[in-house]
C-alpha cells in the first residue's frame, strides 16, 4: 500500500488582513494568527480518503519553518496523518525560504521515507509560488498531476482529473507520482478534540535541511514589498452623458 508524504505550509491565515512591515521588507507576522495552507488542508484530506479506502498506508506530514510549524503538523495528525516531520529553519531563514529549497527537502525526504506519493497545496497563499509540486516532481524525476479535482487509484496506477483553463483534463500516470491539491479535490474534514488530543502522542521528529543535505542559501534578495493601491474613491455622475464626458476627460475612453 501506497506511502503518502504531504506537505503542510504554515502562513498567516486567509482570513487576517496582511499589513506590510514599516521598513518594506516583509510582511508583519509577529502576533499574527497564522494556519496550515488552506490548499495543503485539501491534500491532507486527500491522503487520509487515501488511507480510509485502504489505498494508502502511512502517512508522512512534512513542514518546513520555525518551530511553530509543529502547530500545522499537528493539525494534520489529527486529521489523520500517522506521523510528523518538522524541517527546522529559523525565522529569518524561513523568510528568504523558495520553492526550490523546499522541493529538495520533500524530495529527499520521499525518497528516505520510500513514499509513493507526494501530495501537495496546489498554491500557498503567502508566496502565491505554485511551484513547489512541479519542482518536487522534477528533482524527483517522477510524474506530476497537478491541479488536481480527483484523484483515482487504478491497478496500474492514478487516473487523476485536472482543473485546466475552461475545463478538466483526465490523466493517467503511474506512482510513484507527485500531485497537487486543486480546490474543488475534496472538503477538509474538522480535527475533532478527541483527535486532537490523540495527536499530540502520534510521532513527530525534527531535522535540518543540513541534515538532508539541502543547501538553503537565498537565492533572491527581496527588494521591497508595497501595499497595493488604495482604491481612490467614487464620484456620483448626473446622467450618461456626464459619465461619459468624464471617462473621456480622464483618458479612459
Ligand atoms: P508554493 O509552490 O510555495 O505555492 O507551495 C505549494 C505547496 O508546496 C504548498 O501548498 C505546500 O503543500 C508545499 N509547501 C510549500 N512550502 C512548504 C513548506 N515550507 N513546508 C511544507 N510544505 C510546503
Amino acid at each position: 500500500m501506497a506511502r503518502v508524504l504531504v506537505g503542510v505550509k504554515r502562513v498567516i491565515d486567509y482570513a487576517v488582513k496582511v499589513r506590510v512591515k514599516p521598513e518594506k521588507n516583509g510582511v508583519v507576522t509577529q502576533g499574527v494568527k497564522h494556519s496550515m495552507n488552506p490548499f495543503d488542508e485539501i491534500a491532507v484530506e486527500e491522503a487520509v480518503k487515501l488511507k480510509e479506502k485502504k489505498l494508502a498506508g502511512e502517512i508522512i506530514a512534512v513542514s518546513v519553518g520555525p518551530a511553530q510549524s509543529q502547530e500545522v503538523i499537528r493539525t494534520a495528525l489529527a486529521m489523520g496523518a500517522d506521523r510528523g516531520v518538522h524541517v527546522e529553519v529559523s525565522a529569518a531563514e524561513y523568510d528568504l525560504l523558495q520553492p526550490v529549497h523546499v522541493s529538495k527537502i520533500l524530495a529527499k525526504l520521499a525518497l528516505d521515507e520510500k513514499a509513493d506519493l507526494v501530495i501537495l497545496g496546489k498554491q500557498a497563499i503567502d508566496d502565491d509560488a505554485n511551484q513547489t509540486a512541479q519542482m518536487t516532481a522534477a528533482v524527483l524525476d517522477w510524474p506530476q498531476g497537478t491541479f488536481c479535482n480527483k484523484v483515482e487509484k487504478t491497478d496500474a496506477g492514478l487516473t487523476i482529473v485536472r482543473e485546466i483553463d475552461g475545463g478538466l483534463e483526465t490523466i493517467k500516470t503511474k506512482i510513484p507520482a507527485v500531485l497537487s491539491a486543486d480546490l474543488r479535490l475534496n472538503t477538509p474534514r474538522y480535527a475533532t478534540l478527541p483527535n486532537i488530543m490523540k495527536a499530540k502522542k502520534k510521532p513527530l521528529k525534527k531535522v535540518t535541511p543540513k541534515d538532508l543535505g539541502v543547501d538553503t542559501s537565498p537565492r533572491i534578495e527581496i527588494i521591497s514589498v508595497e501595499d497595493p493601491p488604495v482604491r481612490q474613491a467614487g464620484a456620483a455622475v448626473a446622467d450618461v452623458d456626464a459619465l461619459v464626458a468624464k471617462l473621456k476627460a480622464g483618458g479612459h475612453i
